[in-house]
């Protein structure tokens, strides 16, 4: 095998052959194909694609470039559920408590923040004493004791995506579907989870912010995960504005609680509902949606959601006195309201561009050696489709100085535009996606 005549085939737009991916693939996870051969591969398959089953073996050479975790232990099906990315979107710390009080046992690996979008884990981190570097067998125990974990990858998951994926963060290549597709799912299969909820965003925060091109991709990775074995579902929700109101680590984890606690309802939780009422299906808890979802709004009334979350905090060493007391979390020291500088309707949001201004903040990082401010971030007060006064409160950011406050202030100024005309709210769910057919909702 040679790398110069599996890059010339791509280059003009050939088939590669399960030998040919299986060889790249093993020498991106070891090493031993240099970092330039590699990148001009990548960049000829992001010109000319790959066909349906190049990208399945792509995701199979790539899911056991590694250690695929052994979930068999653990009695049940177990479920998992991976967001493509968004901003404000904190679906993972409602849904996932409470199908494990459904019964369903929940073992997660999720991620850290990307670019403009949050992480669960750089969230949960903001929970004092909290860890989410478990070993695999404690990840285990735990789920095998209380239903649910939710931890970083482990250290050699797919290590193939590792070194592809930080070459196509500076090559530009990271807009391709079959590269997407293999990264994400190649992650997903190699964690274990029986069951996978895909949900895959649309909109101005996506990355593919095109409906059609959201579709594609969801029906793509759904596809090799049903041919792999799983059961993959998708959803294909609403990325055109922040999901929940709050932004930023300790205040999503805010935000979950104040849901899980019933004090808070709207687009957070509907979307959780939606996706958890999948998980619960997939776990084999439920036949219908309607009936998924009265079992999860059920243990969300009866605080057997809030219980599971307090267990799990509990479990991975963190204090878990913020179910009850909020004002436990990290608190930033300059709060300020943010006013509409005009009067009107919301009618657009910069989504990367707010997920840009939380990370500006200290939410995120620019660097791998950046550390992140748990406290900082800010709550959005309006969604698009809202009426708004002049001088009428938009926003409320939540700052270290009152520099990065007056900053942050200027752009959710820019970043939220107000016009003269009536706009409808956005439709929070556009698609669902099995290996059998698309249902646009
Ligand atoms: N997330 C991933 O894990 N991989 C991609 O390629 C894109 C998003
Ligand atoms: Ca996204």
């Amino acid at each position: 095998m040679n790398m110069v005549s599996i890059i010339e085939k791509k280059k003009l737009g050939g088939v590669l052959s399960q030998e040919e991916i299986a060889y790249f693939v093993s020498g991106a996870a070891d090493g031993s194909i240099p970092d330039y051969q590699l990148a001009a591969l990548l960049m000829a398959i992001r010109l000319n694609g790959m066909n349906r089953e190049e990208t399945a073996q792509l995701t199979l050479a790539m899911t056991y470039s590694g250690d695929v975790c052994d979930l068999s232990s653990i009695p049940g099906i177990p479920v998992d559920k991976h967001s493509t990315g968004g901003v404000g979107d904190t679906t993972t710390l409602v849904l996932a408590p409470l199908v494990a009080a459904c019964g369903v046992p929940v073992a997660k690996m999720s991620g850290r923040g990307l670019g403009h979008t949050g992480g669960t884990l750089d969230k949960l981190e903001s929970i004092q004493g909290l860890s989410v570097s478990l070993s695999e067998e404690k990840f285990l125990d735990q789920v095998r004791e209380i239903g649910l974990a939710v931890i970083g990858q482990t250290k050699n998951l797919a290590p193939a995506d590792k070194t592809l994926y930080a070459l196509r963060d500076v090559t530009s290549t990271v807009d391709s579907l079959p590269l997407i597709s293999s990264s994400i799912v190649s992650k997903k299969l190699a964690s274990g989870a029986q069951g996978i909820v895909l949900d895959v965003k649309t909109g101005s925060g996506a990355m593919m912010p095109a409906l059609e091109d959201s579709i594609e991709l969801a029906q793509t990775m759904v596809r090799i995960g049903c041919d792999a074995g799983r059961r993959m579902v998708a959803l294909v929700t609403d990325m055109g504005e922040p999901l929940g109101s709050h932004v930023g680590n300790a205040l999503e984890v805010k935000e979950a609680i104040d849901v899980l606690a019933g004090r808070v309802q709207g687009p957070l939780l509907s979307v959780a509902l939606e996706l958890g009422a999948r998980m619960l299906m997939l776990g084999g808890a439920a036949d219908t949606v309607e009936e998924a979802k009265a079992k999860l709004m059920d243990a969300l009334q009866s605080g057997r959601g809030l219980e599971k979350l307090r267990q799990m905090i509990k479990a991975q060493g963190g204090d878990a006195s913020c179910c009850d007391d909020v004002s436990r979390l990290p608190q930033a020291k300059v709060i300020l309201p943010v006013s509409a500088p005009k009067a009107g309707w919301i009618h657009h949001m910069d989504t990367v561009g707010l997920g840009n201004t939380a990370q500006a903040m200290g939410a995120g990082r620019r660097t791998k050696e950046d550390i992140i401010d748990p406290s900082v971030g800010f709550v959005l007060h309006k969604r698009i489709g809202d009426p708004i006064a002049q001088g009428e409160k938009l926003a409320t950011v939540h700052a270290r100085d009152l520099s990065s406050a007056e900053a942050a202030i200027a752009a959710i100024q820019q970043q939220v535009a107000i016009s003269d005309e009536q706009v409808s709210p956005c439709k929070l769910i556009h698609a669902f996606i099995t290996d059998e057919k698309i249902e646009r909702l």
